[in-house]
């Protein structure tokens, strides 16, 4: 694997290959409601202690996080640490302690794609950093503080291994992929004031990349 890439554009790929070579190639970024939210949430995440001890429970929280094989990095949210016979040892704690990633989201819960990858792409690095198994993780959503538990299958850490090299080849190719117009998800996107997704006709008939355009106007 080449340079590591930050899991923050595997996010961004698995929401769109065009958004993540905007921000990753072009270096292009927008602000949304959307992505300050999230902000705010991560940060209220990163402002709590780093380690905290719940019962038979250790909390990580901004954990760096890296992966050789997958060529990423990052910080996860929030690692728990259970105790486990067949755990990790943790440096200057007694015991053995298996991990569980805990990935923060906004939002009301639900069971995106996107976000069962990048959750488990976060399992895939702590597995490599402490050679034990990560079976399992989960999703918080801020909104109604629910919690989804996730199986990390090999189903879901092929995904993993094929978005990475995805995301490798789309950035070793330094090009844009041209948009690829999908109302819900274009409506929801912060970057679509520079992507502009209405605006190839993708050799589409003039009404019907005019009816894209008042669509884009509606979202905006
Ligand atoms: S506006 Fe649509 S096509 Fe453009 S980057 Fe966002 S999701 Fe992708």
């Amino acid at each position: 694997m080449p340079d590591p890439l930050p899991l923050s554009a595997l996010a961004h790929l698995l929401f769109c290959r065009r958004r993540a070579a905007l921000v990753h190639v072009e270096n292009a970024w927008a602000e949304s409601v959307a992505t300050a939210e999230g902000r705010v949430l991560h940060h209220k995440v990163d402002s709590d202690p780093r380690l905290e001890r719940r019962g038979d429970v250790l909390v990580a929280r901004m954990l760096p996080l890296r992966s050789e094989r997958l060529g990423l990095f990052g910080v996860a949210d929030s690692v728990e640490f259970h105790r486990d016979e067949a755990g990790a040892r943790l440096p200057g704690v007694a015991g053995r302690w298996r991990p569980f990633p805990v990935e923060y989201k906004r939002g009301k819960l639900r069971r995106e794609a996107g976000y069962l990858v990048q959750l488990c792409a976060q399992g895939m690095c702590l597995e490599e950093m402490l050679g034990v198994d990560v079976p399992a993780g989960a999703l918080f959503f801020g909104t109604n503080r629910r919690r989804l538990a996730v199986n990390l299958d090999q189903d879901l850490r092929a995904h993993v291994q094929a978005a990475a090299e995805d995301l490798h080849g789309l950035i070793r190719s330094e090009s844009t992929p041209a948009a690829e117009y999908e109302r819900a998800k274009c409506a929801a996107c912060s970057m679509k004031s520079l992507c502009l997704p209405g605006c190839s006709t993708g050799g589409a008939p003039v009404a019907a990349y005019l009816r894209r355009m008042l669509e884009c106007e509606e979202d905006a």
